[in-house]
């Protein structure tokens, strides 16, 4: 393509500008036509117009055949004539309606030709202006003319003059248009004319681009308000919403495919459908409001098809800014996994497995839907069926030397036969009247056999494709076998068809579920979709990672506010629950591992377990209505089960994601060689397991991924809450974690100032994150004052109810909920007395004793008094490590067996004792207004929600108006349960205005003494 010359180009500018006024005018009466002459006026026009125009294309390629273009231009012109008098000939009825006893809807077949001419006259114009202004040449070959036509059809000479067409029709047409289609239909030539192919010119096409995208967002904008303005729309807008929809994600994808590859076909293509669209419209706008109206929100599937369009759209103007930020290099990765199997193969796997995954997906449904042994009897024969295709194809891959065809098809024959026998003999034995109902023991053993064969057939699906398609190599030992099995079970062959499965067994059974239950399984289904392993590339890798991790923390969220709404529920679910968390742990594990040794066995095993749990409840859907109800309160170890499998999922996932962030060096370092005698080993072991443990607990990912998963459930639980104060400390918990725990440690203060930094590294250790030095004492002993003058003046929840992370993770709504074992569990009814309990005496001291003993150790060494290591690790750090980053999580895990905030009732915490220490002596108290009150109190309900066990709150307000507790860290729950609402935090700002009062009513007192009687 040559480069621009504007003023040599006028001659042609001012034929397209005719043109297009002229085809304008043309699309205006198209759409006034009421009899058949004036229909074959217009067309006869738009036909001599296309056919000039694709005349001087042919003459252009093939000038030495001038003569017969002519004749055939000639002979088309005839023709048409002949046609018209026939027509008169015949005698022309009145209007087009009355033609054909309305059988045909003719009316539509001359719209469809006149739309076509109009294309194809457009298109032919565009083409033969840009052969003959010079830019394009007229090269022979197919692939040449394809180009060209291409390059006319993509540029100004054809997308200036379209967009010109749709603006005058519009002005044309305008009065008869609804006001909200004028919007649209002038956006979309907008749109048009913002092509990014149309100029040759990176300024062009990033303008273009930007703003395009731009005027598209506000058009969905508006489509968005339009609809929620108006539920009932006929069906023809609702169709032109839809079509419009789908032209633009074509036209995104065209875009993208464009500036990655520089190739503007799907591009042309999607104008061309844009342009089809448009003039439906404006020569049809009559059944715009004449078709029925229907209300949208009735249609399900237009809803999912609209707003996976918008996704579809969004997705590519997403990729498309990537592009213009980052450049093409961004998605090479991606390119090149994808580009090493040709399109066809592509397209003609991608058939298979979709087929595959609709029938598997047909027969889980079946399978759901079983209600007698006959039943279960055919859908064990059709799944047997195909996992024997599969089994056999990759037997017979592998052992293709001491197997032939002719005996794998009798295997394949006689298991077929020996399932079809097993069903004939079921029905002969008259079981067909077994009701699913009382089938009793059985039906489990069936349940796990339709799932192993659906997971065996997918397994082996998974292979054979694998194999056909040469992406994993036919080894013949155990080991190769072993790792082609391992590589097409986490490479996309299987992946990808299992979750298209997921997503298909979903939406077929999605009337049976409950909503929630919906929710979830989509979560899977996608959570499926973005494994790390499907696809090798790098951008892959991080995407998944990335993005699997975050829906995975909203599902965790949306569990655990299902948990917290839901107390009492089918047991059924409570399993499913669970089994859930144990696969996602496996799976976090199975990810973390791949990604440090490259070994997905794990990541595969997982994904079976899933994919278990998931047809487990997709066939058995009827458990999760018809099993026990129970509390889930009342469980602790479903409870333990459900927190264990959860933080084991967590942890593995932060551990992912800082290998993602800082590289697989983050642990390697860390681990010390086991050796030496047998207590040495275990004195490593221990060691070793320590600092993994607690290297990924305080690390940056975990934190900030806790943080977003706790901070949710506490911002629902500020939802919940009554009075503002606690609303407000909830928030500054959250706030707190965030700057403390997260912005400052991990984003601002670099590793060797942060250990340095008693203020940030306090929590458990003796004050620091790093060694105790003589520049550290000074400012850990002013750390102490500071939060022990906090302590005195707020209370010790200045400490434990906001600025510690511990709050966040015992405050949200379900965790808070789980205060409930604080009465039912033995351990921690003997931790949470009102006095100080025996263990936390014990518990306390010792805590206290090795923190100052590993203090002392940590100082002697750094003056080099003494030299004493763990491991090269400094003693305090490493106790601050064991207290904070290991045994807290543990302390978490076994709430339904300690009870919540079990930091504060088993005295572990050295430095929440001081802090709690130093609250009793302070300002802080609880207090009501009216003592009489809780006398006769029939609830008590301050006593019953306390945390950390207080119950004697009632008899001490009733004594005192006011409670004082070592072990009350302010947390504000009792404040919020009293029904009476007459409980009140007291600290240094009440004590301060009583002093001021007490002030200025006796200055008052004495002025008024002063006073003359
Ligand atoms: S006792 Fe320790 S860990 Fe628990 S909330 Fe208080 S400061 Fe935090
Ligand atoms: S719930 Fe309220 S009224 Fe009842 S004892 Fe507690 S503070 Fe008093
Ligand atoms: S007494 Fe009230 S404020 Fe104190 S810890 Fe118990 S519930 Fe929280």
């Amino acid at each position: 393509m040559k480069n621009l010359n504007f003023i040599a180009l006028i001659p042609f500018w001012i034929i397209e500008g005719l043109m297009a006024v002229f085809t304008a005018w043309l699309i205006k009466k198209g759409s006034k036509i009421k009899t058949p002459k004036e229909a074959w006026k217009v067309l006869f026009l738009l036909s001599m117009m296309a056919q000039m125009f694709i005349s001087v294309v042919l003459y252009l390629y093939f000038p030495s055949a001038l003569p017969e273009i002519i004749l055939l231009g000639n002979f088309v012109m005839m023709a048409e004539i002949f046609a018209l008098g026939v027509m008169y000939f015949l005698g022309e009825p009145k209007t087009l309606d009355e033609i054909i006893g309305g059988v045909v809807r003719l009316r539509s077949i001359i719209i469809a030709l006149i739309i076509a001419l109009v294309l194809l006259s457009d298109v032919f114009t565009a083409w033969s202006l840009a052969l003959v202004g010079g830019m394009a040449s007229v090269a022979g070959g197919l692939q040449e003319v394809f180009t060209t036509l291409t390059y006319s059809s993509s540029s100004f000479w054809f997308i200036f003059m379209m967009s010109s067409e749709m603006a005058i029709t519009v002005f044309f047409i305008r009065e008869r248009l609804p006001k909200a289609l004028i919007w649209l239909v002038a956006a979309q030539t907008i749109i048009m004319i913002l092509s990014p192919t149309a100029v040759a010119n990176s300024t062009w096409a990033s303008i273009s681009l930007a703003a395009g995208n731009a005027v598209m967002t506000f058009l969905f904008i508006y489509i968005f308000r339009f609809l929620q303005k108006n539920q009932m729309l006929s069906r023809v807008i609702l169709n032109y919403l839809i079509f419009l929809m789908m032209t633009y994600a074509l036209m995104m994808a065209g875009q993208f495919i464009w500036l990655l590859s520089g190739n503007a076909a799907v591009f042309a293509l999607s104008i061309a459908v844009e342009m089809l669209m448009y003039l439906g419209i404006v020569l049809d706008e009559k059944t715009l409001v004449s078709s029925q109206l229907v209300s949208w929100q009735s249609m399900l599937y237009w809803v999912f098809g609209f707003l996976f369009l918008i996704f579809i759209i969004e997705f590519f103007m997403g990729g498309i800014v990537t592009i213009q930020v980052f450049g093409q290099g961004f998605f090479n990765g991606i390119l090149t996994a994808a580009t090493t199997w040709p399109l066809t193969r592509i397209l003609s796997a991608g058939f298979y497995i979709g087929t595959m995954a609709i029938f598997t997906a047909w027969l889980i449904k079946k399978g759901s839907e079983i209600k007698t042994l006959i039943d279960t009897g055919i859908v064990l024969f059709l799944l047997s069926m195909m996992a024997t295709i599969f089994v056999s194809t990759v037997i017979y891959a592998y052992a293709q030397a001491s197997i032939t065809l002719l005996e794998l098809v009798t295997v394949n024959i006689a298991v077929d036969g020996l399932t079809a026998f097993a069903i004939i003999f079921s029905s002969y034995k008259k079981n067909e009247g077994a009701v699913w109902n009382k089938l009793g023991n059985i039906k489990p053993i069936l349940i796990g056999l339709i799932i192993a064969l659906v997971i065996l057939s997918e397994v082996f699906m998974g292979w054979t494709f694998a194999l056909l398609g040469g992406t994993i190599s036919i080894s013949g030992s155990l080991q190769g076998i072993y790792s082609s099995l391992i590589h097409s079970s986490s490479s996309f062959w299987f992946i990808f068809m299992m979750s298209s499965e997921m997503a298909i067994t979903l939406f077929f059974i999605r009337n049976k579920l409950p909503k929630a239950f919906i929710m979830i399984m989509a979560s899977q289904t996608v959570i499926m979709i973005l494994s790390p392993t499907a696809i090798a590339s790098a951008f892959w890798t991080n995407f998944s990672l990335a993005a699997g991790s975050a829906i995975m923390i909203l599902l965790f969220i949306y569990v655990f506010e299902f948990l917290y709404k839901n107390r009492v529920i089918r047991s059924g679910i409570l399993n499913y629950l669970l089994f859930l968390m144990m696969a996602y742990a496996l799976m976090m594990v199975g990810q973390f591992i791949w990604l440090l040794s490259g070994n997905s066995a794990v990541f595969v095993l997982s994904i079976i377990v899933e994919m278990a749990v998931y047809f487990g409840i997709a066939v058995d859907e009827r458990k999760l209505d018809s099993s026990k109800s129970a509390n889930w309160q009342s469980k602790p170890y479903w409870v333990l089960g459900f927190l264990g499998f959860l933080f084991i999922a967590e942890f593995f996932m932060g551990a992912v994601l800082n290998i993602q962030a800082y590289g697989t060096g983050f642990f390697s370092s860390i681990i010390v060689p086991t050796s030496g005698s047998f207590w040495q080993t275990i004195g490593t072991s221990f060691y070793n397991f320590i600092i993994f443990f607690g290297t990924v607990t305080l690390s940056p990912w975990y934190l900030i991924m806790m943080g977003i998963e706790m901070g949710a459930l506490v911002a629902f639980r500020i939802k919940y809450t009554r009075e503002l104060e606690t609303k407000v400390m909830f928030a500054l918990m959250i706030l707190a974690y965030g700057l403390y725990t997260i912005l400052v440690p991990v984003f601002i203060l670099p590793a060797e100032v942060l250990r340095q930094t008693p203020w940030l590294g306090w929590t458990m250790g003796i004050g620091s994150s790093g060694a105790l030095g003589p520049t550290v004492l000074l400012a850990l002993l002013g750390t102490f004052l500071i939060s022990g003058i906090l302590s005195f003046l707020f209370g010790s929840r200045q400490l434990c109810s906001v600025i510690c992370m511990a709050p966040l993770m015992y405050q949200g709504t379900t965790i808070d909920a789980m205060r409930s074992f604080n009465g039912t569990s033995q351990i921690a009814r003997k931790l949470l007395t009102n006095k100080i309990s025996a263990f936390y005496k014990v518990a306390a001291s010792a805590v206290w004793i090795s923190l100052l003993v590993a203090g002392v150790i940590s100082y002697l060494t750094s003056v080099g008094i003494l030299n004493f290591s763990i491991f090269g690790i400094d003693p305090a750090f490493f106790l601050y490590i064991f207290y904070f980053g290991f045994l807290w999580y543990v302390l978490w895990m076994l709430i339904p067996f300690v009870g919540t905030y079990a930091c504060v009732s088993t005295g572990m915490c050295g430095w929440g004792s001081f802090n709690q220490c130093v609250s009793r002596v302070g300002l802080f108290r609880l207090k009501v207004t009216d003592k009489a009150t809780c006398s006769r109190c029939p609830t008590m309900d301050c006593a019953y929600v306390c945390p950390t066990g207080l119950t004697d709150l009632p008899s001490e307000f009733i004594a005192k108006g006011e409670y004082r507790n070592y072990k009350c860290i302010g947390c504000g729950n009792c404040v919020s349960a009293c029904p009476y609402q007459i409980m009140s935090f007291y600290d240094v700002r009440h004590w301060l205005r009583e002093k001021l009062r007490f002030e200025s009513d006796n200055s008052a007192l004495r002025k008024k003494e002063s006073q003359p009687y």
